[in-house]
């Protein structure tokens, strides 16, 4: 796959993101953009980041950031922007009408064999790929924010994908370092979000219920949890958790699991007075001031480097 083109769609935090992992694996990137100036000004924020990453030391790839950043283009006509491209990925707005618009042009201007990737977060591959004519092609890659340090995305076939179209995405995926996981099927909210919102409305019904503060809960995941989840899954968690692994777990664990899983209450609404309390509480401890969100994404940024460098 190396030294082929990929054509990115979209040139906004995902597009600059996903543009800046192909390049690291020595892939063409052509960016493009229909807010005109919009993708040379990303090319700008790019060479800016990969040359910071480099006196960091933290550039991903084999390359340098010279020879990356010449295997990159910007492109504001789109027919130009796809010549040659294997794969196109999609970023542009998780908007169902500007998705469809996006595809049904796209797809007048390649080939059958070209790939056509998403990087939407919520929307269903059946609905984002509904206008496309040939949709064994398509596939949705979700990346995770800021995807340069969280290596995970998530690859969600539409009904009608080929399971070619699926090992093609992987091997893309795994040749740029990242970590592709597959799903079967397609489900609302994917994997991850899944999992992430148990997780938040279980905290929320917590702080709701006046059983822990909003800095507690966090503490309940980043001292917690959290140590353990950037390793090792739930699911490996309970295999070494009990002393002769996941049966074992089972026999001891489960009815506790049930008890404690038939207390959770129904979805939070999220508004009216419990909300404004967690609004409070958490404005708090970090003012909703552009500042104060600035030094904390910083500080985010920072630590997940750290951790990516770890895991390596
Ligand atoms: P963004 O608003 O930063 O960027 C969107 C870009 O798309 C803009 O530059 C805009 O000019 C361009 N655009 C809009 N319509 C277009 C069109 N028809 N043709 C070409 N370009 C067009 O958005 P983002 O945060 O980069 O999100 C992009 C996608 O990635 C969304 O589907 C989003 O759900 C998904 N995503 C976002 C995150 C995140 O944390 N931001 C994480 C995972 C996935």
């Amino acid at each position: 796959l190396k030294g082929k083109i990929i054509t990115v769609v979209g040139s906004g935090l995902i597009g600059r993101s996903w543009a800046m992992v192909f390049l690291s694996g020595g892939y063409k990137v052509k960016i493009y953009d229909n807010e005109p100036g919009q993708a040379s000004g990303a090319i700008t924020e790019i060479r800016k980041q990969i040359e910071e990453l480099q006196r960091a030391k933290m550039l991903r790839g084999n390359l340098t950031a010279a020879q990356q950043l010449s295997l990159l283009s910007s492109h504001d006509d789109l027919q130009q922007a796809l010549e040659g491209a294997f794969f196109v990925q999609e970023c542009v707005f998780e908007d169902l009408e500007a998705k469809h618009s996006v595809f049904h042009e796209v797809e007048n201007l390649v080939t059958e064999s070209v790939i056509l990737s998403s990087s939407t977060s919520c929307l269903m591959p059946s609905n984002v790929f509904s206008c496309v004519q040939n949709r064994t092609r398509c596939i949705i890659s979700h990346p995770v924010n800021p995807p340069y340090y969280v290596r995970l995305v998530e690859l969600v076939p539409h009904p009608e994908t080929l399971p070619a179209v699926m090992d093609v995405a992987y091997s893309l995926m795994t040749d740029v370092g990242q970590a592709p996981v597959r799903l079967s099927k397609e489900i609302d909210g994917f994997a991850l979000n899944r999992v992430q919102y148990a997780i938040i409305a279980e905290s929320w019904r917590l702080v709701q219920d006046g059983v822990i503060s909003v800095k507690d809960i966090d503490l309940v995941m980043s001292e917690g949890l959290g140590m353990r989840y950037a390793f090792i899954g739930p699911i490996e968690t309970m295999h070494l958790n009990a002393p002769e692994g996941m049966e074992d777990y089972l026999q001891r664990y489960t009815e506790g699991m049930k008890r404690v899983l038939n207390t959770f209450g129904p979805v939070p609404d999220f508004s009216g007075e419990p909300a404004a309390r967690i609004v409070k509480e958490i404005c708090e401890l970090i003012p909703a001031e552009q500042q104060h969100l600035t030094v904390r994404r910083e500080r985010r940024d920072q630590l997940l480097m750290e951790l990516a460098k770890l895991k390596k």
